[in-house]
C-alpha cells in the first residue's frame, strides 16, 4: 500500500510548544474564527432568579432550575443532615461499598412518584442515558433516535454499537417507516419527551402507538419535563397518562430538583439489567448521600407543592403572551422558549446587550444546535417575579429582532 502523503512520518515537531498544545491552539483559532468559543462565566452565588457574575447581579433566565429548589433552605438541610451523617464522599461505586440506605430510600420515593415498579439511580443524566442505552441494546439491536435529542441519547447510541437510525424531528410517519423496514434482534425509540433547546413536546401518544404496532420499547428523557408537566410534575408520560405505556423513563435531579444525578423508572428486570450492565453505574463512584438526601425532599415539594409548579406556569404563560405581542412565535409549553437568531455572532452581540441591561441569557450555538440556528434560550423559573420576567421582554423588545 502506497504511504498516505497527507500525513509525513514522523510528524514535525511544533516549534516552542508541545505537541497537543498545538493541535489545541490551531482547533482554537478555528473556534474564534467561526464565533464559537466558549468560556467559563463563574457565578459567586447560588443558582436563583438573581445570581451574581464578574461583580454584578443578574437576573438569571439561564438555568434548569425550574422550581428554584437549587437554593431551596428545606432542601439545603436535608443534604446537611445526610452531610453530616454519611460525610462527603460514598467510597465506591454502588456494586461495591457506594450504595447506603439513603439511595436506596430515594430510589423507592421516586419509584413512588413516578409510580413505577422500580428506579435506579445514575450519577448524572449524561451517565443515565449513555449506560441506559449501552445496557439494553448491542450490535444486533437497532435504535431509533429523534433529530433533535439531547448529545447523551445520541452518545448512549453510539457506545451501544447498535445500528442507529435517526429520524427527522418528531416525524412519526417516518419513525413508522423506520420501524418497518429495519429488522433487528431488539429494536428501541429514544426520544427527549420535552426537546431541551426547542422547549417542544415529543408526539408521545403516537410513538407509544407506533412502537406497540411494530413490537418496539419505548425509552424518553423527561429532563425538562420533570417537575414542570404533569398534575405531580411526573412529567409528560403523567400529564398525558402513558406512564405504563412507556419501556423506561429517565428524569434527573439536575434541573427542576434542583441538585445533580438521575434516574431511569422501569420495571425491577429492566432496572436489574441496568444495574448489571450499565458502565457508568458499575465503573463509577456512586452519587454522595448529601445529594441523595437533597434530591428526596425535593421530590416531596415537587409533588405536593402545587403551588410551585402553578408559579412557574403563570410565569411561562406570561412570558410567552409577552413574546407573541413583540411578533415571536411562542407557545406556553414548557419553561424553556428559543428565541432564534441565525448565525453564532449575532446570538452572542444580543447575549451581550441583554447583559449590558442586567439579564444573563446565554447565547447556544452549534454543535449544541444546528448550523444557522443559533438562539437567545430563556429559561423561566417558579422563583422569577413577574417583574424579572418583564424585564425580559424589555430586553427582547430593545433588541429589535
Ligand atoms: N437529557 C437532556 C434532555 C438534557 O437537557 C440534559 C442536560 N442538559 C441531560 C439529559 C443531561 O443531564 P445532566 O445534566 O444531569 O447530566
Amino acid at each position: 500500500m502506497a504511504p498516505d502523503t497527507r500525513y509525513p512520518h514522523p510528524s514535525p515537531l511544533p516549534e516552542g510548544e508541545g505537541v497537543c498544545t498545538a493541535w489545541a491552539r490551531a482547533e482554537l483559532e478555528a473556534l474564534v474564527s467561526r464565533g464559537l468559543k466558549r468560556v467559563l462565566e463563574p457565578l459567586d452565588s447560588p443558582q436563583g432568579p438573581l445570581v451574581r457574575v464578574g461583580g454584578e447581579t443578574l437576573v438569571n433566565f439561564s438555568s434548569n432550575d425550574y422550581l428554584g429548589l437549587a437554593a431551596s433552605p428545606s432542601v439545603r438541610a436535608a443534604a446537611a443532615a445526610a452531610l453530616e451523617g454519611y460525610g462527603v464522599g460514598s467510597g465506591a461505586s454502588r456494586l461495591v461499598v457506594g450504595d447506603s440506605t439513603v439511595h436506596q430510600r430515594l430510589e423507592a420515593r421516586i419509584a413512588s412518584f413516578e409510580r413505577s415498579e422500580a428506579a435506579l439511580l445514575f450519577n448524572s443524566g449524561y451517565a443515565a442515558n449513555v449506560g441506559t442505552l449501552q445496557a439494553l441494546v448491542g450490535p444486533e439491536d437497532a435504535v431509533f433516535s429523534d433529530s433533535l435529542n439531547h448529545a447523551s441519547l445520541i452518545d448512549g447510541c453510539r457506545l451501544s454499537r447498535a445500528r442507529v437510525v435517526v429520524y427527522p424531528h418528531s416525524d412519526v410517519e417516518a419513525l413508522e417507516r423506520a420501524l418497518a423496514s429495519t429488522p433487528a434482534r431488539r429494536r428501541l425509540v429514544v426520544t427527549d419527551t420535552v426537546f431541551s433547546m426547542d422547549g417542544d413536546h415529543a408526539p408521545l401518544r403516537e410513538i407509544v402507538r407506533v412502537c406497540r404496532a411494530h413490537g418496539a420499547a419505548l425509552l424518553v428523557d423527561e429532563a425538562h419535563a420533570t417537575g414542570v408537566l404533569g398534575a405531580r410534575g411526573a412529567g409528560l408520560c403523567e400529564e398525558l397518562g402513558l406512564c405504563d405505556a412507556v419501556d423506561v423513563r429517565m428524569g434527573t435531579l439536575s434541573k427542576s430538583l434542583g441538585g445533580l444525578g438521575a434516574y431511569i423508572c422501569a420495571s425491577r428486570p429492566v432496572v436489574e439489567l441496568v444495574l448489571n450492565r450499565a458502565r457508568p453505574l458499575v465503573y463509577s463512584t456512586a452519587l454522595p448521600a448529601a445529594l441523595c438526601a437533597a434530591a428526596e425532599a425535593a421530590v416531596d415539594i415537587v409533588e405536593h407543592d402545587e403551588a410551585l409548579r402553578a408559579r412557574l406556569w403563570r410565569n411561562i404563560r406570561r412570558f410567552s403572551a409577552g413574546l407573541r405581542s413583540l411578533g415571536f412565535v411562542a407557545e406556553p409549553r414548557s419553561a424553556i422558549f428559543p428565541v432564534i437568531v441565525g448565525e453564532p455572532e449575532r446570538a452572542v452581540a444580543a447575549a451581550r446587550a441583554l447583559r449590558a441591561r442586567g439579564l444573563l441569557v446565554k447565547a447556544i450555538r452549534p454543535p449544541t444546535v444546528p448550523e444557522g440556528t443559533s438562539r437567545l434560550r430563556f429559561c423561566l423559573s417558579a422563583a422569577h417575579t413577574e417583574g424579572h420576567v418583564d424585564l425580559a421582554l424589555e430586553g427582547l423588545r430593545s433588541l429589535n429582532l
